[in-house]
């Protein structure tokens, strides 16, 4: 299936005509002139692999899908949530996210990122990226410029953070990743980062989404805190149309009714995201519950869901951290459930790598 949606939601407006590997030219053509209804310039046209795509995404009411449906040439016809690119059934390979030093997300190999929620100081960070990476972590995580709840609240060290994050990478051959928050600053994000975050709460901020990926850095995309899977791969849709095929989605917990967790952690979404798309995902327990103790749990849970990595938050003093202390980890309590997220990894035919001799950059 081309994905969960049932055709009878026309009102999201999209028809996706997927030729077959066979198609010609012509019936490429002829389908999407039908497609197009007298509207060319409403059809968008996607290649992979030698086939064919056509996609409408505006009134969708002018083609009949079912006259679509019987045109020579055309494999399918879908309606329904309009991403294409990001849609396994366009490609049913799994993508493979690769970042300088050998990382691969997606692959056999899980990638574990490790860091505090936002650079504080140098000791701080330091500290940490040394203690990540002799526990096995490839990715150095750690916000410079921050989205709190509160404008009173630590808003993060800006350029000065990402310095430091360079430093930490210098010393420990650790890659980065950090959160662009807007397109003014999207620049200086990616001149520092391996992997760009975009939050939360910039899931379904377009232009950024746009400026991010015209970087051409990886994106890492994690999940609005109420939007729902079509609309994350919408999302990862409008990364994908910008040219950067390099995506990685993050499951980092939705809303509930609940408080006594912060989020729910969606478990859900890893196998169904992998089910509607080649993308990589990894998951964010440390957002996803707001509780140190119960990080370990959903990161196991996690791994054996299929993610292909985990986001951690560590600090070196947690009740002293100036955001998100009470979902950080300690040292210790990271090193543990490293060696447990080897077992449950294995057990599930994945591997974490053991923590290398990294040569520095
Ligand atoms: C973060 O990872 O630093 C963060 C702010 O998370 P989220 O966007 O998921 O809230
Ligand atoms: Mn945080």
């Amino acid at each position: 299936a081309w994905a969960n949606t049932p055709p009878s939601r026309p009102e999201q407006g999209a028809v996706l005509v997927v030729m077959a590997a066979a198609a010609t030219a012509a019936q490429v053509d002829r389908a999407g002139d039908v497609l197009a209804g007298g509207h060319p310039e409403r059809v968008r046209r996607f290649e992979h692999r030698g086939r064919v795509a056509l996609a409408t995404v505006d009134p969708a009411g002018s083609a009949d899908p079912a006259a679509l449906e019987d045109l020579p040439g055309v494999d399918r016809v879908v309606l329904g949530p309009s991403y294409l690119l990001a849609s396994r059934a366009w490609r049913p390979e799994p993508t493979i996210v690769t970042l300088p030093g050998g990382i691969a997300i997606g692959g056999a190999d899980l990638v574990l990122v490790a860091g505090p929620c936002a650079v504080e100081d140098e000791r701080q960070l330091l500290r940490t990226a040394h203690r990540v990476a002799a526990a096995g972590a490839s990715l150095l995580r750690g916000g410079a410029f921050k989205p709190r709840s509160s404008p009173y609240a630590f808003q993060g060290l800006g350029t000065e953070g990402l310095e430091l994050l360079d430093r930490a990478r210098r010393e420990t051959g650790l890659r980065l990743v950090t959160e662009a928050m807007d397109e003014r600053t999207v620049e200086a994000v990616a001149s520092v980062a391996d992997l760009i975050q975009v939050g939360s709460r910039n899931m379904t901020n377009y232009p950024l989404l746009r400026r991010a990926a015209a970087t051409g850095k990886p994106v890492l995309l994690k999940r609005g805190m109420a939007s729902t899977l079509d609309e994350l791969l919408l999302a990862a849709e409008y990364l994908l149309a910008e040219g950067n095929p390099q995506v990685v989605l993050c499951e980092r917990g939705i809303r509930g009714f609940d408080g006594s967790t912060r989020n729910v952690l969606d478990l859900t979404a890893i196998p169904l995201l992998h089910r509607l798309s080649h993308l990589p995902v990894i998951a964010d327990p440390s957002h996803g519950t707001g509780h140190r103790d119960l990080v370990g749990p959903m990161a196991r849970a996690a791994v054996a869901a299929g993610a292909d990595g985990v986001m951690l938050e560590v600090h070196p003093d947690p009740e002293a951290a100036r955001s998100d202390g009470p979902q950080s980890l300690t040292f210790d309590g990271f090193d543990a459930l490293v060696g447990e997220l080897r077992s449950v990894a294995e057990a599930v035919g994945r591997r974490l790598p053991a923590p290398l001799a990294r040569v520095a950059p």
